[in-house]
Protein backbone atom coordinates (compact mmCIF):
# COMPACT_ATOMS: atom_id res chain seq x y z
CA UNK A 1 0.00 0.00 0.00
CA UNK A 2 1.44 3.42 -0.98
CA UNK A 3 0.33 6.72 -2.01
CA UNK A 4 1.95 7.80 -5.28
CA UNK A 5 1.66 11.64 -6.13
CA UNK A 6 2.92 13.10 -8.71
CA UNK A 7 6.18 15.42 -8.11
CA UNK A 8 4.54 18.57 -9.07
CA UNK A 9 1.36 18.57 -7.14
CA UNK A 10 3.67 17.22 -4.04
CA UNK A 11 5.89 20.11 -4.69
CA UNK A 12 2.72 22.07 -4.46
CA UNK A 13 1.78 20.96 -1.15
CA UNK A 14 5.26 22.34 0.22
CA UNK A 15 4.43 25.82 -1.35
CA UNK A 16 1.00 26.04 0.26
CA UNK A 17 1.91 24.74 3.07
CA UNK A 18 4.84 27.57 3.22
CA UNK A 19 2.84 30.06 1.74
CA UNK A 20 -0.03 29.28 4.54
CA UNK A 21 2.81 29.55 7.74
CA UNK A 22 2.58 30.60 10.32
CA UNK A 23 -0.94 29.31 9.97
CA UNK A 24 -2.25 25.70 9.08
CA UNK A 25 -3.24 25.25 5.47
CA UNK A 26 -5.21 22.03 3.92
CA UNK A 27 -6.84 20.54 1.29
CA UNK A 28 -7.76 17.51 -0.87
CA UNK A 29 -5.90 14.94 -2.45
CA UNK A 30 -7.62 13.89 -6.04
CA UNK A 31 -6.48 10.89 -8.06
CA UNK A 32 -6.91 7.78 -8.70
CA UNK A 33 -7.13 3.94 -7.37
CA UNK A 34 -4.81 1.51 -8.51
CA UNK A 35 -5.21 -1.83 -6.72
CA UNK A 36 -4.09 -1.17 -2.94
CA UNK A 37 -2.25 2.03 -3.91
CA UNK A 38 -3.57 5.32 -4.36
CA UNK A 39 -2.48 7.81 -6.95
CA UNK A 40 -2.80 11.41 -6.64
CA UNK A 41 -2.72 13.58 -9.50
CA UNK A 42 -4.28 16.78 -8.35
CA UNK A 43 -4.30 18.47 -4.81
CA UNK A 44 -6.48 20.60 -4.47
CA UNK A 45 -6.51 23.91 -1.51
CA UNK A 46 -9.30 24.52 0.55
CA UNK A 47 -10.26 26.84 3.21
CA UNK A 48 -9.11 25.53 6.69
CA UNK A 49 -12.59 26.63 8.94
CA UNK A 50 -10.16 25.98 12.24
CA UNK A 51 -7.73 28.85 11.57
CA UNK A 52 -10.60 31.40 12.24
CA UNK A 53 -10.92 30.03 15.90
CA UNK A 54 -8.36 28.10 17.11
CA UNK A 55 -4.67 28.52 15.51
CA UNK A 56 -1.98 25.98 14.86
CA UNK A 57 -2.03 21.84 14.43
CA UNK A 58 -5.62 21.63 13.95
CA UNK A 59 -7.77 21.49 10.41
CA UNK A 60 -11.07 21.18 9.31
CA UNK A 61 -12.63 21.54 6.65
CA UNK A 62 -17.02 22.29 5.68
CA UNK A 63 -18.77 19.87 4.47
CA UNK A 64 -19.56 22.31 1.30
CA UNK A 65 -16.09 22.20 0.04
CA UNK A 66 -16.36 18.54 0.42
CA UNK A 67 -19.39 18.30 -1.85
CA UNK A 68 -17.79 21.09 -4.16
CA UNK A 69 -14.55 18.65 -3.95
CA UNK A 70 -16.37 15.37 -4.49
CA UNK A 71 -18.41 16.83 -7.65
CA UNK A 72 -15.63 18.04 -9.26
CA UNK A 73 -14.00 14.79 -8.61
CA UNK A 74 -17.10 13.27 -10.21
CA UNK A 75 -16.57 15.67 -13.38
CA UNK A 76 -13.46 14.69 -14.17
CA UNK A 77 -13.39 11.07 -13.47
CA UNK A 78 -11.48 11.41 -10.10
CA UNK A 79 -11.67 9.89 -6.44
CA UNK A 80 -11.09 11.99 -3.12
CA UNK A 81 -7.96 9.76 -2.15
CA UNK A 82 -7.50 11.52 0.92
CA UNK A 83 -6.17 15.46 2.38
CA UNK A 84 -2.78 17.39 3.15
CA UNK A 85 -2.83 19.65 5.83
CA UNK A 86 0.15 21.65 7.66
CA UNK A 87 1.75 21.43 10.96
CA UNK A 88 3.82 24.51 11.61
CA UNK A 89 6.68 24.37 13.33
CA UNK A 90 5.86 21.04 14.39
CA UNK A 91 6.54 17.13 13.65
CA UNK A 92 4.95 15.87 10.72
CA UNK A 93 2.98 13.68 12.61
CA UNK A 94 -0.81 13.32 13.37
CA UNK A 95 -1.76 15.11 16.51
CA UNK A 96 -4.86 13.73 19.04
CA UNK A 97 -7.04 15.99 16.80
CA UNK A 98 -6.11 14.47 13.86
CA UNK A 99 -6.68 10.96 15.20
CA UNK A 100 -10.06 11.59 16.41
CA UNK A 101 -11.43 12.94 12.99
CA UNK A 102 -9.64 10.84 10.61
CA UNK A 103 -12.28 8.69 8.05
CA UNK A 104 -10.91 5.55 7.56
CA UNK A 105 -9.16 4.50 4.35
CA UNK A 106 -8.14 7.84 3.42
CA UNK A 107 -4.26 9.59 3.03
CA UNK A 108 -3.51 12.28 4.96
CA UNK A 109 -0.69 13.86 3.96
CA UNK A 110 1.26 15.92 6.67
CA UNK A 111 3.87 18.50 6.03
CA UNK A 112 6.39 19.77 8.51
CA UNK A 113 6.80 23.84 8.13
CA UNK A 114 9.83 25.06 10.32
CA UNK A 115 10.47 28.63 10.12
CA UNK A 116 8.40 28.90 6.82
CA UNK A 117 10.41 26.14 5.24
CA UNK A 118 9.22 22.64 4.43
CA UNK A 119 11.07 19.99 6.21
CA UNK A 120 9.12 16.74 5.97
CA UNK A 121 6.41 15.44 4.33
CA UNK A 122 4.54 12.14 5.38
CA UNK A 123 1.30 10.16 4.49
CA UNK A 124 -0.92 8.51 7.42
CA UNK A 125 -4.02 6.27 7.19
CA UNK A 126 -6.14 5.04 10.05
CA UNK A 127 -5.41 1.57 11.72
CA UNK A 128 -8.65 -1.02 11.29
CA UNK A 129 -9.38 -0.58 15.19
CA UNK A 130 -9.11 3.58 14.27
CA UNK A 131 -7.30 4.08 17.57
CA UNK A 132 -3.94 5.22 15.77
CA UNK A 133 -2.41 6.23 12.58
CA UNK A 134 -0.07 3.91 10.29
CA UNK A 135 2.54 5.94 8.19
CA UNK A 136 2.19 5.26 4.65
CA UNK A 137 5.11 5.65 2.01
CA UNK A 138 5.03 8.19 -0.58
CA UNK A 139 5.83 7.43 -4.25
CA UNK A 140 6.83 10.73 -6.09
CA UNK A 141 5.73 9.93 -10.14
CA UNK A 142 7.71 11.15 -12.75
CA UNK A 143 5.78 14.06 -14.07
CA UNK A 144 3.38 13.56 -16.53
CA UNK A 145 1.41 15.30 -19.27
CA UNK A 146 -1.54 13.02 -19.25
CA UNK A 147 -2.33 13.71 -16.12
CA UNK A 148 -0.95 17.05 -15.76
CA UNK A 149 -3.56 17.95 -18.83
CA UNK A 150 -6.22 16.88 -16.17
CA UNK A 151 -4.79 18.80 -13.55
CA UNK A 152 -4.45 21.99 -15.35
CA UNK A 153 -7.43 22.30 -17.31
CA UNK A 154 -10.18 24.05 -15.31
CA UNK A 155 -8.22 26.41 -13.43
CA UNK A 156 -5.53 29.10 -14.55
CA UNK A 157 -4.15 29.75 -11.65
CA UNK A 158 -3.12 28.27 -7.99
CA UNK A 159 -5.46 30.81 -6.59
CA UNK A 160 -8.60 29.54 -8.14
CA UNK A 161 -8.09 26.46 -6.83
CA UNK A 162 -9.19 27.85 -3.24
CA UNK A 163 -12.79 27.69 -2.71
CA UNK A 164 -13.70 30.27 -0.38
ZN1 LIG B 1 -2.53 17.88 12.12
Amino acid sequence: MALRIDENQKRLVGSFSEESYPDECCGFLLGRRSGTDKEVVLIMPTVNEQVRTEKYHRFLISPEAYLKCERYAQENELDILGFYHSHPDAPACPSDFDLKHAWPWYSYIIVSVRKGQTSNVTSWVLADDRMSFEGEVIESNPYSPEEQDVASRPVESQEDRTWD
